[in-house]
């Protein structure tokens, strides 16, 4: 059985994208069959994977969604690229802004992504999907396929306000197209413990969600590391692997693993 993990937040700059990568390739080093899909037309997991130009790449989920719309069959494998970290990546580019708006005006288009994920979830154990820091119809889109939604949320003032608006989509999602949605959790990163104030917001969340939602136990602290890893294409693990943002992510992934399928 496979699990699809989107991960989601409308702020910009909580570390969707960085936990895409780390929870992904350590699932993969847990041994789990991976996926990721880049489902933000900025390409900032396509490049944190390595791909530094992903608008010079010919074959992606822009190119998929397209044969999704136009109902044309999907060719095996199309698109994806092997890490050496032993995940997949479906990379993404720019052009997907552009599909965005031409589903707009398609029958069931919150579920085109839905339709190829199904294509090919049979080959893995799980799917992480890095949505955009929107609510626009392509993070609809990873909602109406996930099995749950994965909320990373900066440890700072703002982005604790702005979890409200995400937490009312994802159950609107569930009501109207994905009923299976589930919360994996909200997951605190860029936590800052030697400072009173990321502590404070880290109770403040807690206090607020922690009745309803679950909030992961573990936080991902502030660590100039895990904000060079973009640049080095390369995961956590492997770039600074005794370091605490490694220690944290596997956590988290040991975390994710425990909650099952
Ligand atoms: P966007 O909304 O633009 O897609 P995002 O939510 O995907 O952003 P990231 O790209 O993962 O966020 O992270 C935002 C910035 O913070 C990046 O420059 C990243 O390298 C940095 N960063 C991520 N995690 C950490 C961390 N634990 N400590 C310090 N910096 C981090
Ligand atoms: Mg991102």
């Amino acid at each position: 059985m496979c699990k699809v993990i989107a991960i989601a937040n409308q702020k910009g700059g909580v570390g969707k994208t960085t936990t895409a990568v780390n929870l992904g390739i350590g699932l993969a080093s847990e041994g789990k069959k991976v996926l990721l899909i880049d489902g933000d037309p900025q390409g900032s997991l396509t490049i944190c994977m390595g791909h530094k130009e992903p608008d010079k790449i010919t074959e992606s989920l822009v190119e998929i969604l397209d044969m999704v719309v136009n109902e044309d069959d999907i060719p095996d494998g199309f698109g994806i690229i092997h890490h050496s970290e032993n995940v997949d990546l479906l990379p993404s580019n720019i052009g997907l802004s552009s599909v965005e708006i031409s589903l707009v005006n398609i029958m069931s288009r919150e579920l085109v992504l839905k339709s190829y994920v199904n294509q090919v979830k049979e080959n893995y154990d799980y799917v992480v999907i890095d949505c955009s820091p929107s609510l626009g119809v392509m993070t609809i889109n990873a909602l109406a396929c996930a099995d749950s939604v994965l909320v990373p949320v900066q440890a700072a003032y703002l982005p604790v306000k702005g979890l409200q608006q995400l937490i009312k989509t994802i159950y609107t999602v569930q009501r109207r197209l994905n009923a299976k949605l589930e919360i994996e959790g909200i997951l605190l990163t860029m936590v800052d413990n030697r400072t009173n104030y990321a502590k404070e917001i880290v109770l403040e969340v807690n206090d607020a969600y922690g009745k309803t939602i679950p909030v992961f136990p573990i936080e991902i602290p502030l660590s100039v590391r895990a904000a060079e890893i973009s640049a080095v294409g390369s995961s956590i693990y492997d770039y600074d692997p005794k370091g605490k943002a490694a220690f944290a992510y596997m956590s988290l992934t040991k975390e994710v693993l425990s909650h099952g399928c």
